[in-house]
């Protein structure tokens, strides 16, 4: 039993059930136990490989996508460039790299970074010591666009990986309509188990299509993804900008559950270690399209993460990498190409969505 468990099990017999949302905040992010604060989940020796760990062609390609849309935007003199769950930071490392090519739009960026965990932060603080531009760390998505609110400036922002860590609440289909799925300790062995709330939901707006599912059918919804799209659409309708987010996830209303624990490359059960164990649920990009959409900016995708970078030029970059590698190292490259692209690796599962200010600004890679 983990410390978190033990946090968690004192918690509900003093207060009762919690949704599953607050589990998830929980366990990633409570500030002695979360799993961002204490492990270091990433990289091979860690829980899960994440795109930009698995090569630099990744952020490079990604950071091409922006300068590009720089240029179409005749080149404006400040970008705010956030990124929101930087993690190790190697996504961004990768971006400002790539943009050595252009060194007058790397020169207009100022840096902000939305990380929960404080451990990371020192982490990204380490990792960006020399970039020689304005940088700053925020704890909401709200504070980093607040900082980026003057008329003329621009606003770009790229999160991978990060919806998925965000808390989802779970609805199951009863008799009598959809009850919240909750987490309470179990009265035979004092774990945590799954209930039901008593009682249907009556004030959670659960989509058109799914009403008429079966019996025992499980909805996931994600308020706090759906808040942060709606809140960026928002800032879009007032200043330039684009947001390129990349996840695993689908592209409709769908019943079905895919809230998972993954530790150490593996599945495991979602009580087991909270704190020790990456929890996520995959992403509806259809809902975070809709919402965009409907706040009236432009909306790309999704496309799946093989179409983009096949887009962005990939097989390009592998070309050139691989001229100058040594076999070993052309192995690797090659490796890494199989690993992002392919059907049965990450190609096809992540998808790619962009929320562009401009509805005649072309973006690249859709
Ligand atoms: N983008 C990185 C890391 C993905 S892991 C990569 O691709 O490698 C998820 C990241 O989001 C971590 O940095 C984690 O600490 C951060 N995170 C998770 N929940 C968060 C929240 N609610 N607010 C801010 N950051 C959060």
């Amino acid at each position: 039993m983990t410390d978190l468990n033990e946090h968690l099990i004192k918690l509900i017999k003093l207060h009762g059930p919690i949704p599953v949302s607050s589990y998830m905040t929980e366990a990633l992010t409570n500030p002695k136990y979360g799993y961002y604060v204490n492990q270091n989940p990433f990289g091979k020796s860690g829980d899960f490989i994440t795109a930009p760990e698995v090569s630099q062609m990744f952020g490079e390609l990604i950071g091409l996508w922006f300068a590009d849309l720089w240029l179409k935007m005749d080149r404006p003199l400040k970008v705010h460039l956030i990124e929101l769950g930087p993690g190790k930071g190697t996504l961004m490392a990768d971006i400002i790299r790539v943009l050595d090519v252009l060194p007058e739009f790397l020169g207009v960026i100022d840096l902000h970074f939305v990380e929960a965990s404080p451990q990371l932060i020192e982490v990204q603080k380490e990792k960006f010591h020399d970039f020689p531009g304005n940088k700053s760390w925020h704890e909401t998505v709200k504070s980093a666009l607040t900082a980026a609110n003057a008329d003329d400036e621009v606003t770009f922002i790229i999160a991978n990986e990060f919806f998925d860590a965000l808390p989802i609440r779970q609805f199951q289909k009863g008799d009598l309509g959809w009850h919240e799925r909750m987490i309470t300790v179990n009265e035979k062995d004092d774990g945590l188990t799954f209930m039901l709330s008593p009682f249907p939901v009556q004030d959670v707006k659960l989509p058109e299509n799914l009403k008429a599912a079966d019996l025992h059918s499980i909805i996931e919804i994600s308020p706090m993804a759906e808040y942060l799209t709606a809140m960026i659409a928002e800032h879009f309708k007032d200043h330039s900008g684009a947001a390129l987010f990349i996840d695993y996830g689908y592209n409709d209303y769908r019943t079905g559950e895919t809230l998972q624990a993954i530790e150490k490359h593996k599945y495991a059960n979602i009580f087991e270690k909270p704190g020790y164990a990456d929890i996520s649920a995959h992403v509806n990009f259809r809902k975070l399209l809709d919402i965009a959409g409907h706040l009236g900016v432009k909306t790309l995708g999704p496309t799946t993460q093989n179409e983009f970078l096949s887009a962005m030029g990939i097989e390009e970059r592998v070309r050139i990498l691989t001229q100058t590698a040594t076999p070993e190292q052309k192995q690797d490259i090659l490796g890494a190409l199989v690993r992002l692209v392919a059907k049965d690796e990450m190609g096809t599962l992540f998808k790619v969505i962009g929320i562009i200010s401009d509805e005649k600004l072309d973006a690249a890679g859709f």
